[in-house]
């Protein structure tokens, strides 16, 4: 111990002269020593403890790790990371001090997990420790009076569920795999782990109708049921024929939203505004479909995944804002970011994520496929802002961005749009009369009526 401790101390007091200190990190190979300060960690040094080759690119301004199989990279200045080409939020932004990439526990853990590996704080200190190629799962399905269950064994994790077309997605906080092959059975037809994500295909027709971890021993859940369940029926059920739009009347339920200074609620008002801008959508010839059509408690990711359901062609989520001065006042579009815009965008959201699992909003992942939605989105949010800057005589208020829970997921192009302030008079009295609801609605029509105007060519370019 002795032998240890004289030439840690004395890196240590080399160190602590330049404001940063050594941690010792206990490693399979023995202790060793990285870089912290303010107990943050310097994360390319203990990438480099796991044996991956640590490099850093001048040009991106990025480090990135790989071990074996695994790669992950990482930008100083951000909370992004790409795990094996999928895009991750990490718990708490990486800082670059005095050149070094410092990051909390949690996000080198977060780094580590995409390698195989932990950090953890044991009885003798920190510990790095092989994640041993994760938990090891397998995957059942077992039928019951209710219907069939696909149950995943072997972990106590609750994974983030990702509801697609003919396909449910579990996406593990850590990485697992599978202990054998999944077995087609009935409505099971294949299954497939790529880094956290065990994607489980489902026979045509068949949906999830529920999801949930049990205990001892520990395992998760899926019911199948029918595919396409919305919480409500639409204005007219129709097939998916031609266009479909699914607008999302926000909150519903027990989550009541923003109060206006009447008392007015936010779920009252964006289920008026949600119904009257669907008959309008309806009238011109496109399907739209609510997420909800009554006062109901609706989560937020089955919210998105019936829109993934239907294969929509545009989401928009409808909220009234209320939080800040009584001057602000018009409406705010929002497409989906992990990182927000600006501070008021971050408020935004943080608002709207209520009811969320936290392990959601920490996890905001969403596939390449939604990445290239990114531009349309931002089309859609940009069509939505100008036209109600228009009715609202608003000049200088932009498109933002934000990491909207709601948003997070979504195949196709989406956008959240806060419809004025229930804290303003001039909004909240056109926000609450049903002349003032009807004009928000014909704007809203409008706007995603000139959106799918703007990519009807590239459509046909596809056919
Ligand atoms: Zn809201």
């Amino acid at each position: 111990m002795r032998r240890l401790l004289a030439p840690l101390a004395a890196t240590v007091l080399a160190l602590l002269a330049q404001g940063v200190r050594a941690e010792t990190i206990l490693t399979p190979q023995g202790p060793a020593e990285v870089h912290a300060r303010g107990g943050q960690f310097d994360l390319a040094e203990l990438l480099q403890l796991t044996g991956a080759e640590v490099q850093f690119a001048p040009a991106a301004g990025s480090y990135g790790a790989v071990l074996g199989e695994r790669d992950v990279q990482f930008t100083p200045g951000g909370t992004l990371a790409v795990v094996g080409g999928r895009l991750t939020a990490l718990p708490a932004p990486v800082r670059l001090v005095d050149g070094r990439p410092l990051g909390t526990a949690a996000t080198a853990d977060a780094l580590l997990a995409a390698l195989g590996w932990t950090l953890r704080q044991g009885p003798r200190g920190w510990e790095l420790a092989a994640l041993g190629g994760g938990e090891r799962v397998t995957v059942s399905v077992v039928r019951d009076a209710g219907g069939t269950l696909l149950v995943v064994g072997g972990t106590a994790q609750e994974p983030h569920v990702i509801v697609m077309p003919g396909q449910v997605g579990l996406l593990f906080a850590t990485p697992v795999s599978l202990a054998e092959p999944v077995r087609p059975d009935g409505e099971l037809v294949a299954g497939e782990m790529t880094g956290p994500l065990l994607t489980l295909r489902l026979k045509e027709g068949v949906g999830v109708a529920s999801s949930y971890a049990l205990a001892d021993p520990p395992r998760y859940v899926v019911r199948l049921g029918g595919e396409a369940r919305a919480a409500a029926e639409p204005i007219a059920p129709v097939r998916r024929a031609g266009t479909v739009i699914v607008l999302d009347p926000g909150h519903g339920g027990e989550d009541q939203g923003a109060r206006g200074p009447a008392g007015e609620l936010e779920k009252t008002i964006t289920l008026a505004v949600a119904r009257a801008t669907a008959a309008r959508l309806q009238a011109a010839g496109v399907t739209a479909r609510l997420t909800r059509d009554g006062d109901d408690g609706v989560s937020l990711s089955s919210r998105t995944a019936l829109a993934n359901q239907l294969q929509a062609d545009a989401f928009v989520s409808i909220h009234a804002n209320a939080y800040r001065g009584k001057s602000v006042r018009g409406a705010e579009t929002y497409y989906m970011s992990v990182d927000a815009s600006d501070a008021d965008a971050a408020a935004a959201a943080a608002a709207e994520n209520v009811g969320a699992a936290p392990d959601t909003v920490q996890l905001i992942l969403w596939d390449m496929a939604h990445v290239a939605n990114l531009n349309a989105s931002a089309q859609l949010a940009r069509s939505i802002q100008e036209r109600f800057n228009e009715l609202q005589g608003i000049k200088d208020r932009g498109i933002r961005q934000a990491p909207f829970v709601v948003l997070t997921g979504a195949t196709m192009p989406a956008a959240l749009v806060e419809i004025g302030f229930l804290s303003n008079p001039a909004d909240a009295r056109r926000l609450t009369s049903a002349a003032g609801q009807d004009e928000l609605a014909g704007v809203l029509a409008e706007a995603v009526l000139a959106f799918l105007r703007s990519r009807e060519p590239a459509a046909e370019a596809n056919r």
